[in-house]
């Protein structure tokens, strides 16, 4: 029984972790790596082991970096069946296809340019994410064992983190010897708003977790949530507008939960105009709607009753490019809400280039900025950013809010190993240096490594 890690492995993007086991292969992720040149140079190169040769990818969650390179996968040979959650399933098809769209966009850009040496090709384009599509099958429930092949199963657990993300625990016989191989994928802090809880994990042999803050903890949510409504609430009467990068599933559904609860409390004025301008976020929230199984009980009550749990009084849902640019005529008053979340991409390069500049606009960061991301650059401090080949002065003021994330903290962390039991050994991948020392550090046991890229571990 052999572990290996192709991605995630001394940094946060690109998951992709294989388990060989009696003569079968197991994909557990095939995300994609993010930063700076996220869309040809890192996941252009060899996976490090041969795409046909997989029999089957098990999906944590639908975010980019846990599933973006599928379809480079099925470009590449792969034919086996992906498992994952029905949400999860849901939510990747509309992940995938628009990453799609944007290696397409990105492949026209460099043609333009005059890019040689093949770089003007898609990294992969929409008939490859619909054949990643095709290749979804059986779905899992939360708790219920999949079997996959014989001597091996598969059981999926709620990881609190986004939408039907799951950690996957791995039970594996190979010449009479039984192995639990227990993948953490995402972890999402107790006590979040739309999900429920992570589900106290199986003790395990292995256990392969996420340090995304192994370091740190977040600040309390409750802190976080009066922060967020008190910028919007004071940009708003300030005169300028609220830029608010944020990713299409989870944080953007989340945000609109708060924006309801406080302007039903009174606390923020009803009349603010909240666009969602992400035809993702809008779809994404969509999909919430069907899937209040995934869903804390009193949002799943809220949706069979009928009713829509994120609608707002002045609620406007941009999917039309137009739609979007008329949104930069707006000098105040309104809270835009895009993608990307890391401000890599998408329209909220649009509305920082028209609201950077602007003293009475703010911008507030709700989520995970990578290092390298232009999201990092200007939460880092930069007094000027470059968007669209202009150097831009940053005037305007810049918010982080670290309680939103989907991630657990380090003392949340912690305790979910503590329920693996004593397992032999842990290995640490999903994070940057620091988290990944500071993590092993508070373990502080045998037994504790930091995965390394393309490293074979016999288990
Ligand atoms: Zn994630």
């Amino acid at each position: 029984m052999n572990l290996s890690f192709h991605g995630a492995a001394g940094q946060v993007t690109g998951s992709c972790h294989l388990v060989e086991c009696a003569g079968r292969r197991i994909l557990v992720d095939c995300g994609m790596f993010q930063g700076g040149h996220e869309l040809h140079d890192d996941n252009a190169q060899p996976f490090g082991f041969d795409p046909a040769g997989i029999d089957v990818v098990l999906l944590t969650h639908a975010h980019l970096d846990h599933c973006g390179r599928l379809p480079l996968l099925c470009k590449q040979g792969f034919r086996g069946e992906i498992l994952s959650t029905s949400a999860t399933r849901d939510l990747a098809r509309l992940v995938l296809l628009d990453s799609a769209h944007l290696h397409e966009e990105e492949a026209r850009r460099r043609h333009r340019h005059g890019h040689r040496g093949g770089k003007h090709e898609a990294l992969y384009d929409s008939v490859d994410a619909l054949d990643a599509i095709d290749r979804f099958g059986r779905t899992a429930t939360y708790g219920k064992t999949l079997k996959l092949f014989p001597g091996i199963t598969a059981t999926f657990f709620d990881a609190g983190h986004i939408l039907g993300s799951a950690s996957i625990r791995l039970d594996l016989t190979e010449a009479g010897r039984k192995r639990a191989v227990l993948f953490s994928g995402d972890l999402g802090p107790p006590d979040r708003p739309l999900l429920n809880d992570a589900a106290p994990p199986d003790d395990a042999d292995i256990v392969v977790m996420e340090t995304t803050y192994g370091d740190r903890d977040h600040r309390d949510l409750d802190a976080s949530i009066s922060e967020f409504i008190a910028a919007v609430g004071h940009t708003a009467r300030q005169g300028g507008n609220v830029i608010i990068p944020t990713f299409a599933m989870e944080r953007a559904q989340e945000l609109l939960w708060f924006l309801r609860g406080a302007m039903e409390a009174g606390t923020l004025d009803p009349d603010i105009q909240v666009y969602l301008d992400s035809p993702m976020a809008i779809s994404a929230t969509r999909i919430f709607a069907r899937h209040p199984e995934a869903l804390r009980p009193e949002l799943a009550a809220i949706i069979h009753a009928g009713r829509d749990p994120f609608r707002l009084p002045a609620l406007h849902y941009c999917r039309d490019a137009q739609d979007s640019q008329a949104l930069n005529r707006i000098r105040s008053g309104a809270v835009i809400m895009a993608g990307s979340g890391m401000c890599t991409g998408g329209r909220v390069r649009h509305h920082l280039r028209h609201n950077l500049g602007n003293a009475n606009s703010a911008v507030v960061f709700v989520g995970y900025a990578a290092e390298g991301t232009l999201a990092r650059i200007i939460i880092d401090g930069a007094k000027t950013v470059k968007l669209f080949g202009r150097e831009i002065r940053v005037k305007a003021r810049i918010h982080t809010i670290n309680g939103f994330s989907a991630h657990a903290g380090a003392t949340d962390l912690l305790a979910w190993h503590r329920g693996t039991g004593t397992p032999e050994r842990t290995f640490l991948v999903h994070g940057e240096q620091g988290p990944l020392d500071g993590f092993a550090r508070r373990l502080g046991r045998h037994g504790v490594e930091i995965a390394e890229t393309g490293k074979v571990y016999t288990l």
